[in-house]
């Protein structure tokens, strides 16, 4: 019997490198997606793909499907897009759960929640473990984004407790590599598309704010090996690569990779922009045996051929 699994936002950066992997390993695929910031160009390649199949869906209206596991990504990621329609953002996350949550109740499937290092806020504690509680602002413009996730991981352990539902939770860190939506107006697509075209590099603020970025294949593996771990591991489980590093740096690098002629310039910095963040993954290290390997470096230059090629084909 193939196990049948289930992965909403599918369409996305992270959710179709999700689809090849899981295909890659002989399980039969349905990938649901309101295209919102997902496109067709990412999964075009499995269309044709007998294990795979594609349904266009909103997560916030009910879904009847039969399914062994479910992977929740759907959700609007960058500050752009999900400051787009806050409203609806929250909806995402909260009715998105219940839906979702509902099925694992009927189904018995197994599901995981793609939470966020955002649950952390702007934080006190550095670097986050997942006994933090955060420091969240309720009332911000991130809170659509902050508190919806923070409220489907509440759903997801009242289910749990309420329901004896198999959950994963994952906090996931900035994760960055090919198919990353360069409209997002996230720092890494932002910097090689602006380096590419040699045009100015946008800091916000005075590029001193930190961030770890992992690349996307280890944070797939991750993925992976937290859906199939053991029932009793629910998380919240950090994943994301410690390897820590300002935004100068990060434009730096991104200048030094692409040859490129861009100057730095410099802009506001946004509203509740948490000043650092770093993952402490020692529970990720110990419960599943997952650390990232891939240097910032190696997995930038994936990326910036990626985007040239994008940028070649006029994209
Ligand atoms: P993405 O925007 O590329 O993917 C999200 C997908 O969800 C898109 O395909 C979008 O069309 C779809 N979607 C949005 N609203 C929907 C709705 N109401 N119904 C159905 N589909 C909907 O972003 P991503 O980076 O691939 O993020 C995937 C998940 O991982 C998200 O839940 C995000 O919050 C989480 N996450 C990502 C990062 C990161 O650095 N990439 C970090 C933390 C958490
Ligand atoms: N739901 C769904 N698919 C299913 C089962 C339920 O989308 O296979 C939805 C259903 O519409 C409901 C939500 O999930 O709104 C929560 O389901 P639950 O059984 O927890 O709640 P109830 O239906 O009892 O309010
Ligand atoms: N940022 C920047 N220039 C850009 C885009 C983002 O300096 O063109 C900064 C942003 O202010 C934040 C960091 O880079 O401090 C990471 O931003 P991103 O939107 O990628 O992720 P998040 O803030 O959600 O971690």
């Amino acid at each position: 019997m193939r196990t049948t699994i289930l992965v909403t936002g599918g369409a996305g950066f992270l959710g179709s490198h999700l689809c090849d992997r899981l295909l890659s390993e002989g399980n039969e695929v349905i990938c649901t997606d309101n295209l919102f910031t997902g496109s067709k160009d990412n999964i075009r390649h499995l269309l044709n793909n007998e294990l795979f199949e594609f349904i266009r869906h909103d997560v916030t209206f009910p879904l009847y499907l039969e399914v062994d596991q479910i992977y929740n990504l759907a959700c609007p990621a960058s500050p752009v897009h999900y400051q787009y329609d806050p409203v609806q953002t929250t909806k995402t996350s909260v009715h998105g759960a219940i839906n979702m949550l509902g099925l694992v109740k009927r189904t018995g499937a197994r599901i995981f929640q793609a939470s966020t290092s955002e649950v952390y806020g702007d934080p006190e504690v550095h670097p986050q473990p997942e006994s933090y509680w955060g420091r969240v602002n309720p009332i911000g413009i991130r809170s659509c984004y902050d508190e919806g996730k923070r409220c489907a991981e509440t759903l997801f352990f009242d289910y749990h407790r309420q329901h004896e539902i198999e959950i994963k939770v994952a906090r996931i860190f900035n994760t960055y590599g090919p198919r990353m939506n360069p409209e997002d107006g996230r720092v890494v697509s932002n910097f090689i598309v602006q380096a590419l075209k040699n045009e100015p590099i946008t800091i916000y603020g005075d590029g001193s704010q930190t961030r770890s970025f992992c690349y996307v294949d280890d944070l797939i593996e991750g993925f992976v090996r937290l859906m199939n771990s053991d029932p009793e591991i629910t998380g919240p489980v950090n994943l994301g690569n410690p390897g820590e590093f300002t935004m100068l740096e990060l434009a730096n690098l991104v200048i030094e990779i692409t040859g490129s002629k861009s100057q730095i310039t410099y802009m506001d910095l946004p509203q509740d922009d948490p000043r650092q963040r770093q993952p402490d993954i020692s529970y990720a290290k110990s419960a599943l045996g997952w650390e990232p390997s891939i240097q910032l470096k190696d997995g930038l230059t994936q990326t910036v051929e990626y985007f040239d090629n994008l940028l070649k084909e006029g994209v």
